[in-house]
């Protein structure tokens, strides 16, 4: 999931600007330029920078599935699926509990923490890199919040959490309680949609040691582990927003049409 306040990227130090957009290669100033300017803040920065340019996100990710994702490993970052890929719209498959602990699965993971941290978002689902498995990975850091009002922090409860890395997540509602918010998805990236969401769930799964994990989680944290699980069901937030609230992101504060609901918890 997308981390929201709009500007976030464009206004992020640059020591963490450049961290975000070069942990692996160094570029030309003319991109790391695209970083400030109003339209790109999340965008990436470098569509060009990996390898799938040239095919389409189903072969490339089809071939990063059998290549162990991207020709150098330590060079080559997954590029984000976005909508339309077929693995962004069929339910991912359980990851092997003996399995977890390979070469290929821990890789996949760290892959997915850099996607997630270069792009920036708060969340990833592995197919989103288009590796059709039931991984998910999610981090809100006080920095990323500190972009964002104060009064839009405390309406959604949005509050830092460190990494999770949760492998087969079964997540499960724990009040009756709701809230609206606009969310977006770094898979359908410059747009925004409310979306009602459970404000208590609990996820049961195994972290990256293959460990059981349950997280009880609320508020902010609540609505991007149920972004991030209906990810591993083929489910996008645009298959559930409330119709007509769909915008783009710089016409994020236009009003709402009638009849929307108004952001908030119920
Ligand atoms: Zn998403």
């Amino acid at each position: 999931m997308e981390s929201l306040h709009r500007f976030s990227l464009r206004l992020l130090p640059i020591s963490l600007a450049e961290k975000c957009s070069k942990p692996t290669t160094r570029l030309p100033i003319s991109r790391l330029t695209r970083l400030y300017a109003p339209k790109s803040e999340f965008m990436n920065p470098y569509p060009h920078f990996t390898t799938r340019k040239s095919l389409s996100s189903s072969s490339i990710a089809r071939a990063g599935w059998f290549r162990g994702m991207g020709q150098n490993k330590k060079t080559i970052l997954p590029d984000i699926v976005k909508a339309g890929d077929p693995v962004l719209h069929e339910p991912a498959r359980e990851v092997d509990p003996e399995e977890i602990g390979s070469e290929r699965i821990q890789k996949i993971i760290d892959d997915m923490v850099k996607a997630m941290r270069m792009a920036p978002g708060v969340g990833l689902a592995a197919p989103q890199i288009g590796i059709p498995l039931r991984i998910i990975v999610l981090e809100d850091t006080a920095e990323y919040i500190g972009y964002a009002p104060k009064d839009e922090i405390k309406a959604q409860d949005r509050r830092p959490f460190d990494l999770l890395v949760i492998v087969n997540p079964k997540i499960k509602k724990k009040s009756n309680k709701t809230a609206f918010f606009f969310e977006g998805c770094l898979s359908v990236d410059g747009f925004r949609a409310i979306v009602e969401r459970h404000l208590d769930v609990e996820v049961v799964g195994l972290n990256r040691d293959g460990q059981p994990i349950k997280v009880d989680a609320s508020g902010w944290q609540a609505r991007i582990l149920q972004h991030e699980c209906d990810h591993l069901e083929g489910t996008l937030y645009v298959d559930q927003m409330v119709p007509r609230t769909f915008r783009t992101v710089e016409n994020l504060d236009l009003p709402l049409a009638e009849g929307c609901p108004k952001p908030g918890s119920r």
